[in-house]
Order: structure tokens, then sequence, then C-alpha cells
């Protein structure tokens, strides 16, 4: 079953239910059709507008996401602005420290060139690209 909102030429707007859309093109067709409040068999179906909706609601859902996204990313740039240490550009220095014993295990997150980080890559030196939005006091720098 389908259901249809429909449309008498008086501006009545109901409901109609049909096995298929055939079903309602055969009865438009062969003027079965009857609006409940006037009676008229001029009846179509009304238009609707689905495309407006589905972009209003992916329009809530993409909110909803970047909202959790932004509390993820908090969250995050908090976990690693708590848990590791801000090294700025010696980034690839310590890194490569730490990888040899010469400075004490810890996490450390900085900034490091293209050709530090594929030397890093190369000595075997486990580094990630932070994305911006997780680099502790990314916020705040955007604020600014
Ligand atoms: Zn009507």
């Amino acid at each position: 079953m389908i259901r249809y909102n429909l449309i008498c030429a008086d501006n009545h707007e109901f409901e109609g239910w049909f096995s298929n859309s055939a079903d309602y093109d055969d009865q438009a067709n062969s003027g079965l059709l009857n609006c409940p409040v006037c009676g008229s068999s001029e009846v179509e179906k009304a238009i609707m507008a689905p495309a407006v909706k589905t972009a209003r609601k992916s329009e809530a859902r993409a909110k909803t996401a970047e909202k959790a996204m932004t509390a993820i990313a908090a969250k995050i740039r908090d976990e690693i602005g708590k848990n590791c240490e801000d090294v700025g550009a010696n980034f690839a220095e310590e890194a490569r420290a730490i990888h040899y014993g010469e400075k004490p295990e810890r996490g450390i997150y900085g900034s490091a060139t293209p050709p530090e980080t594929e030397a890093l890559k190369a000595e075997g030196i486990d580094a990630h690209p932070l994305p911006d939005a997780f680099v502790p006091g990314a916020d705040k720098t955007k604020l600014n």
C-alpha cells in the first residue's frame, strides 16, 4: 500500500491509500477519487517537497555530526594536551631522541617539515600526522 497526499480543485487536502501508483492512476482517470470535503472528483496528488525536507534533515544531521566531531576533537586535544609534551618545531629531533632511548619515552607532539617526516618514517620512528583540529590549542588559535 502506498499513501498519497491528495488535493482537490478547491485545495482540500486529504490522504488516499492505493495498492500501487498504477492503482492511483486508474482511480484518478476513472473519476473514482472524490474529495471527502466537497466531493469534487478533480483530485490530484499534492505537490510534496521531499527534497527540501531531505535537505533540512541532512543539514540537521550534519550539524549534529559537526557538534559530535567538535566535542571529540576537544576531547582529543585535551588528552593530547594532558599526556603529551609540546615540543614545537623540535618534533623530529625529540622523536628521534626518544626512539633511540636518549630521552625518556613520552608522548610528544609538534611540527615537522615534510623532509623531517620522511626521515622519521625511513628510520622506522612511529609518528603520525595530527589533524589540525586535534592539536591542543587549535580551537583557541582559530578564535584569535
Ligand atoms: Zn474538496
